[in-house]
């Protein structure tokens, strides 16, 4: 178990799609591991595999806040069973430092997966909720999606990363989402003041 270097913005291992696991052996289970003590050193809500190097479909998740206890969710070959509804909200990712843009996710989300011991479960992520926006940035990393390309606004996205000294967003990346978009008509895209609470972050 160790705290891993964090793949960052700019790198291919981003873009590639990942691998299913055959088996959670022990190597899956030590890769866990390393997720999630590197997830914590960072003070992420969430980490996947690629962002770690490893092009394999597993991801963690804490969203336990405060004094909270810890509550880690394993991932291994996730397969995203029902989404529906649409929020929008401030999002940012351990491989983007300190970039954080508002991005158009499903409300609800019910993801099926295996656990670490290789034992599958069923998980809701409702309302919006962080939770259901982490379950959604992760799996897209197995996909080799990052959160810009769910972008409300790909100008304030722009100057965001270029704020932080990050490459622009990759246009011909950005999904085509009309669902989420007459969905979220009537909500406004932000302003463009990026103040994030603590509690918000989706890493
Ligand atoms: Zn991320």
């Amino acid at each position: 178990m160790s705290i891993k270097k964090i793949v960052k913005y700019g790198s291919e291992t981003l873009r590639k799609p990942s691998k299913e696991v055959s088996k959670v052996s022990k190597k899956i289970q030590t890769l866990v591991h390393d997720l999630l003590d590197t997830m914590y050193a960072q003070n992420g809500v969430g980490l996947a595999a690629p962002q770690i190097g490893e092009n394999l479909r597993v991801f963690v998740i804490d969203v336990s806040t405060g004094n909270e206890p810890l509550n880690p969710i394993v991932f291994i070959n996730p397969k995203i069973i029902k989404k529906s509804g649409a929020c929008s909200s401030y999002e940012g990712c351990l491989s983007f430092p300190e970039a954080y843009t508002d991005v158009k996710r499903y409300a609800d989300v019910t993801v099926k997966a295996l656990n670490i011991h290789g034992k599958p479960f069923v998980m809701e992520g409702k309302g919006g909720s962080l939770l259901a926006r982490a379950i959604q940035h992760e799996f897209d990393h197995l996909d080799g999606i990052l959160f810009i390309d769910h972008c409300r606004n790909r100008f304030e996205a722009d100057r965001i990363l270029a704020e932080k000294g990050l490459e622009p967003v990759e246009s011909e990346r950005i999904l085509e989402e009309p669902e989420l978009d007459k969905a979220l008509e009537s909500i406004p895209a932000n302003p463009g003041e990026t103040v994030v609470p603590e509690d918000n972050k989706v890493d």
